[in-house]
């Protein structure tokens, strides 16, 4: 009987639901972020560190595209602060390559 990773009660099969590789309680299955508490669809959230998140909570937290991308996001960061800037540091970044 596999144990729910969120509660560490047993999961009985007519509660379970399968999702990132655990067994759920239907309740249990909600988004990680304490603002939000969504329960959560098997195979059709987001997930981080064996934790679960909606899929709008998880863009909000880590960017839609996931982790690691962070030349991508400061260039979208700095466009939605003060276009003069951008441009400059834009270019001078294309004159190093
Ligand atoms: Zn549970
Ligand atoms: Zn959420």
């Amino acid at each position: 009987m596999p144990n729910c990773p969120r509660c560490q009660k047993p999961v009985y099969f007519a509660e379970r639901v399968t999702s990132i590789g655990y067994d759920w309680h239907r309740p249990c299955l909600r988004c990680e972020n304490e603002a939000c508490k969504k329960t959560l669809a098997a195979g059709s959230h987001s997930e981080r560190e064996g934790k679960p998140y909606c899929n709008r909570c998880y863009g909000a937290m880590f960017g839609p595209r996931g982790y690691g991308h962070g030349g991508v996001e400061s260039h979208t960061f700095h466009q939605g602060q003060t276009t003069g800037q951008v441009i400059l540091f834009e270019s001078l970044e294309c004159e190093s390559i």
